[in-house]
């Protein structure tokens, strides 16, 4: 049955414009197309809007859509005034046509004049649809409806017939991704004989039998491409089984989309961040990324197993738990302060590895910008600089040594480095020696010195920079430029090379001492020398010198005359072998005490000439000492007193013979004075009274007392001289024995007062008369040498130790202090004395003092010119009383 159009409304009147613009729309579609009114009357409608529908044109009028019964659905929208105007997009209907064929369309429409002036005609465009949902295809389905579909879709699809899936339908797609191969009606195990072993035709084979879709992802391909080429290939693909009108599998449906590219840009993605995670592993150093607000956000391997952290200890600021205490703070405010800075940053610090040890590290770290430039934190390395920190630290203190070193030495010392010779260090006594200034220090030697061109010094240097010998300097001379005039100096120094860790020379250290002075005084010395050499060679004295230490360096011509011998003979031979036998020990003793003490030398010797024959010497030795008083040298002379030695030997043995001569007979006389003296006293007659007998004999008595006195102690000399001066010791009353002694004096004596002072009494043990012959012979001499100061002064004190003293003062003339060591000598009397008024020998204070001395005493004088003497003699208190 056909429907038919009648003439139920009038087509109202359109401009002729808008049916001729809707005609020419119309008939150039190719699908069914119909432009209706408000109405919903056809204005126009092409061919295959009335061939599909089943409609027949009607010239002259046209009918409404409203009046075709299966447009009743489109119709209902079309009214819709509002769905009119917006028009109507991929609106699905279906429509049963008029031979009970069901169709699906999907039906566009729009407005043909959008602005609405003129008219309110829409167009509507159909077109016709077959798709069955997802799932399961129908084979009732036209396949040619689905390639249709499918054919220009971005996808890749083929289907597949039968249980050898033999190609039905493959895409423009498909074809491409097999190389273009002609397949269509070939089983795909021969049409792609290169997918056997891939696991494909299995996967399809299981389809087939099972009826289940199967879903693959990203699933590798290797197909040729050209002749011989195999291409990898990534795909996602759906083998989707097609089912006959008995639901039977008959076929696979093929969907498949190339993501090679994707897969492959993902790998080459992942395979360049694990290569760039293993670098980061293997490379020797920590690698650290932070956050833009400074926390943790990536350790590598290093830092783990460097620090025994574990990834929750280090978070955050958890890192810097492993800093040193006293570089934590350091640490964290450099980073921070780079981080919100943005910029470089490189810190050294102390680092705990895992065994809690720490280790110096280099820390540096640089903002890290994303692609769009955007701040991502800071990226940063850290490395072990344990050894290197160390050594540096090492060098560093080494350095910082040698530098204090060099600047606090006294000597002159300098550091000059490399081959160059910089002077690196200078220590001010080296500046001043060079009459520089500190400008020179960082300069070469050659540009500070230019002076020293020319000079052995360079040359000298550059041996040691090459051969490491230390090279001394003694006393070489230099010429320096000074206060702008070139001086010669000389200078004791040493160049000594300094080394490396590795042994490697990098500079010579320089020390210099000048002794341009002792140059200079030695030469002078050396001047004076030779005059004082000449000078003692005319002297008819022997004349030697020695060094500071005794050693004989010269002997003039009165020593070489004496005892045939050259100066270096005598210096070889030894010196002191010429020396008697009697004397030399106490010679080596007496002048080693000078050469300790620097005390003048004086002894009397013999000494061998070159007849063989011992001659007595007076020899004397005098230190001469510089400005300092350091002993230069000593200057010895020597005289022969051989005849003066003789001539005393002389009165020695006359004054013996003497002694003995006259001690008898005035032993007699003194003996018949005494007798006549004391009949004298017993009878007092008339006749002999008034006449002085008495007074004489008293003289007579005296003067034999004084000659006895004399004689004994000449006797007493040579006994001393032979050693045989016997002493009788018995404990007596010290204060006894002064008292009676100044008695007898002051029975002789009497123009003297002689008073004794008692502040201690004691005993002594010793030969009673020869103290009492010492106390004699001191107060007679104060008697003697006081002869208009009647006062005389006795004094017993106790002294510490056990000791007593006993000093006799006198008011008297006085000695001179060089004599006052000189009157213990025997014969010694002080020249210029009145001989007449102070009569004497010379030998009463000798005896004196070798008496006291053999009593383990001393004597001593002090004394003063013209003011009087004190002669004082110390012995010891006898123990038992
Ligand atoms: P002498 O017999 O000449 O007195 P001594 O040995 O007793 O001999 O004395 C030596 C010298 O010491 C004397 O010649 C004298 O010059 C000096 N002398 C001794 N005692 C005194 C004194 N108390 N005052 C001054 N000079 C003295």
């Amino acid at each position: 049955m056909k429907n038919s159009i009648n003439d139920v409304n009038l087509p109202k009147k359109k401009s002729a414009e808008e049916i001729s613009r809707a005609k020419s729309i119309v008939n150039i579609l190719k699908e069914p197309v119909v432009v209706v009114d408000e109405d919903g009357s056809i204005i126009q409608a092409n061919s295959e809007f009335y061939s599909t529908f089943q409609l027949q044109r009607k010239e002259g009028f046209e009918v409404g859509l409203r009046d075709i019964p299966f447009f009743q659905e489109l119709n209902e929208v079309l009214e819709n005034k509002q769905l009119r105007k917006q028009g109507i997009i991929d609106l699905k209907i279906s429509l049963e046509l008029p031979n009970e064929v069901k169709k699906n369309f999907l039906v566009n429409a729009g407005l043909l004049d959008p602005q609405g002036n003129s008219s309110d005609s829409i167009l509507i465009s159909f077109n016709e649809v077959n798709v069955k949902p997802i799932g399961k295809r129908n084979e009732k389905n036209d396949l040619q409806e689905i390639y249709e579909i499918f054919s220009q879709a971005p996808a890749i699809i083929s289907v597949l017939r039968g249980p050898n899936h033999v190609f039905e339908l493959a895409n423009e797609n498909y074809l491409q991704l097999i190389g273009n191969r002609s397949i269509i009606g070939k089983p795909v195990r021969e049409a792609l004989p290169e997918v056997e072993n891939q696991g494909f035709f299995e996967i399809l084979d299981n389809v087939y039998n099972s009826g289940e879709t199967y879903t693959g992802s990203e699933v590798a391909i290797k197909l040729y491409v050209g002749k011989q080429e195999l291409k990898n290939s990534f795909v996602d693909f759906v083998y989707q089984p097609i089912l006959n009108d008995l639901n039977e599998v008959s076929g696979i449906f093929v969907h498949a989309v190339d993501v090679t590219e994707k897969v492959t840009a993902r790998k080459k993605l992942e395979d360049s961040e694990n290569e760039l995670r293993k670098l980061i592993d293997t490379v020797p150093a920590i690698i650290w990324i932070t956050r833009p607000d400074g926390q943790n956000h990536y350790l590598n391997k290093n830092w783990f197993e460097y620090s025994g952290q574990t990834e929750s200890e280090s978070a955050d600021f958890g890192w810097l738990k492993a800093v040193h205490p006293d570089d934590e703070k350091r640490v964290r405010e450099t980073f921070m302060k780079a981080n919100i800075n943005k910029e470089d940053f490189t810190i050294s610090f102390r680092l705990r590895n895992w065994e809690g040890t720490y280790r110096w590290v280099l820390d540096s770290g640089s903002p890290n910008y994303s692609a769009d430039g955007e701040y991502e934190g800071m990226v940063g390395t850290v490395v072990d600089v344990h050894e290197e920190k160390v050594k540096e630290q090492l060098i560093k203190e080494k350095e910082h040594r040698i530098r204090s070193v060099i600047e606090e030495a006294d000597v002159a010392t300098a550091l000059y480095t490399g081959r160059e010779m910089k002077i690196e260090i200078a220590n001010d006594a080296m500046i001043e020696l060079w009459g520089k200034d500190h400008s020179v220090v960082g300069k070469t030697l050659r540009e500070a010195l230019p002076e020293l061109e020319g000079q052995p010094f360079h040359g000298l240097l550059q041996g040691v920079y090459e051969t490491g010998e230390t090279y001394w300097g003694k006393e070489d001379p230099a010429d320096l430029l000074i206060d702008n005039k070139l001086q010669t100096g000389f200078f004791n120094f040493t160049y000594k090379a300094l080394r490396d860790e590795r042994g490697e020379i990098y500079g010579i250290l320089n020390m210099a001492m000048d002794v341009t002075e002792t140059v200079k005084s030695r030469e002078l010395l050396k001047e004076s020398e030779s005059r004082f050499k000449q000078l003692a060679d005319l002297m008819p004295e022997k004349v030697a010198n020695t060094d500071a230490h005794g050693n004989f360096i010269y002997f003039n011509q009165g020593w070489l005359d004496y005892t045939g011998f050259t100066g270096e003979e005598l210096i070889g031979k030894g010196w002191t072998n010429f020396i008697h036998p009697n004397e030399k020990e106490e010679y080596l003793k007496s002048w080693r005490n000078s050469l300790d003490s620097g005390k003048d030398f004086e002894m009397e010797f013999r000494y061998l000439n070159k007849k063989n024959r011992y001659k007595w010497h007076l020899s004397r030795a005098e230190a001469i000492k510089d400005e300092s008083g350091n002993i230069q040298m000593w200057i010895c002379t020597a005289t022969e007193i051989q005849k003066i030695k003789l001539e005393e030997k002389r009165k020695e043995d006359f004054l013996k013979m003497v002694s003995h001569e006259l001690k008898t007979p005035i032993t007699s006389i003194k003996g018949y004075v005494q007798l006549l003296l004391s009949l004298l006293k017993k009878e007092k007659e008339e006749e002999i009274s008034g006449k002085p007998y008495e007074m004489y004999l008293e003289r007579v008595d005296h003067q034999i007392n004084r000659l006895t006195r004399l004689i004994s102690e000449m006797l007493d000399l040579s006994r001393i001289e032979k050693n045989k001066l016997d002493l009788q010791k018995e404990t007596f009353n010290l204060n006894n024995l002064i008292i009676e002694t100044v008695q007898d004096i002051n029975y002789t004596n009497t123009g003297h007062n002689i008073h004794i002072t008692e502040d201690y009494n004691c005993n002594v043990y010793g030969d009673k008369d020869r103290i009492g012959q010492v106390l004699i012979n001191l107060v007679t001499n104060a008697v003697k040498y006081s002869p208009f100061n009647p006062e005389i002064e006795v004094k017993i004190n106790k002294v510490r130790d056990n000791k007593v003293s006993v000093s006799v003062t006198d008011f008297g003339i006085g000695i001179r202090k060089e004599n006052q060591k000189k009157i213990f000598k025997r014969f010694y009397r002080v020249d210029g004395n009145n001989e007449e008024t102070y009569s004497g020998f010379g030998i009463g204070l000798y005896l004196a003092n070798e008496i006291i001395q053999r009593h383990s005493g001393s004597l001593k004088v002090k004394s003063e010119m013209d003011e009087g003497s004190v002669f004082t003699f110390t012995l010891y208190e006898a123990l038992e009383v």
